[in-house]
């Protein structure tokens, strides 16, 4: 469920800030957008959407989740999709939540919970995406590093995580549309397969044997996405679904040009082509086919 700035290398070699290079797709006028943008007013707009959000006074974030919206509405308008969009989004110091790793952007909560929140039983609803405030992360790294656990860097911090491969695509918004794409993905689920099995494919997909099936049946294939998508069915599919949605954005206006998803694992297929795909074994399957299978909640 989760991404990733790909901070764990503490020891390793000193990840070098790069040059503003606009690489990342953030130009100069998206960014005085987002220097400019109005939190609050944000958040009343999603609000309207059924969208509860806190994003404590966080710019870039706010503005990125709002453009994010747009994309999928967007989507489901012009290009018949139905994607669900989050339940809420939060931005939150991490060191607060019972999570493995405090150092990620951001994650995906997919299902309800109530032990989420440190010392809190509060239920959290279930779809809903959370982005880290890093205030707790600052002062326990290098300073080489403190440049990776600042939003306004997003640019630069895109540009790099995908040159370390842990990410399937270098554009700004992928850390958004990544998250957006898991609510989107389980929500489909949940209503194919129901809440029991979700849970199940999940927290199956999570153990140490189901990881390492995984990556010995569809690894290699995988690994042509990004390192990410090696983690599980899921991180495949929320990396491949934005690398896929961001490769047809338009560049000034984050606008999509055409259905990103024609002739992908994600089109909507009509009965007459559902029924004609061939027949493959584990080992032959492309990976289209092993993306649409996942899509389709067919994790093995
Ligand atoms: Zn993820």
């Amino acid at each position: 469920m989760k991404v990733v700035f790909s901070f764990q290398k503490d020891n390793s070699s000193k990840p070098q800030r790069q040059n503003i290079t606009f690489e990342a797709g953030l130009t100069s006028k998206i960014m005085q957008e987002i220097q400019q943008a109005d939190v609050l007013e944000i958040s009343s707009r999603l609000a309207k959407k059924g969208i509860p959000t806190d994003f404590k006074g966080n710019q870039v974030v706010a503005w990125c989740c709002d453009k994010t919206v747009g994309i999928f509405e967007q989507l489901n308008k012009e290009f018949g999709t139905k994607l669900a969009l989050p339940k809420g989004i939060f931005v939150e110091n991490f060191e607060r939540l019972n999570i493995n790793n405090p150092t990620i952007a951001g994650f995906c909560n997919p299902l309800r919970s109530s032990n989420l929140i440190k010392g809190s039983n509060i239920q959290v609803n279930g779809e809903t995406l959370f982005f880290n405030t890093f205030e707790a992360l600052k002062g326990k790294h290098s300073i080489h590093q403190h440049w990776l656990y600042d939003w306004t860097n997003i640019d630069s911090v895109a540009d790099y995580n995908y040159s370390q491969g842990s990410v399937a695509t270098d554009h700004f918004l992928d850390v958004f549309m990544h998250e957006f794409f898991h609510v989107a993905h389980e929500d489909r689920l949940l209503h194919k397969i129901g809440e029991g099995n979700l849970e199940r494919n999940i927290d199956e997909a999570k153990t140490v044997v189901g990881i390492e099936n995984y990556r010995r049946k569809y690894g290699l294939k995988i690994s042509k996405i990004c390192n990410h998508a090696l983690s599980s069915p899921l991180e495949a599919i929320a990396c491949d679904t934005s690398r896929t949605v961001a490769s047809h954005l338009d560049e000034e206006t984050l606008v999509l040009r055409q259905n990103p998803f024609i002739g992908t694992p994600y089109e909507r297929l009509s009965l007459w082509k559902r029924i004609n795909i061939p027949y493959y074994t584990d080992e032959q399957r492309p990976l289209t086919e092993i993306l649409r299978n996942f899509w389709n909640g067919k994790f093995d």
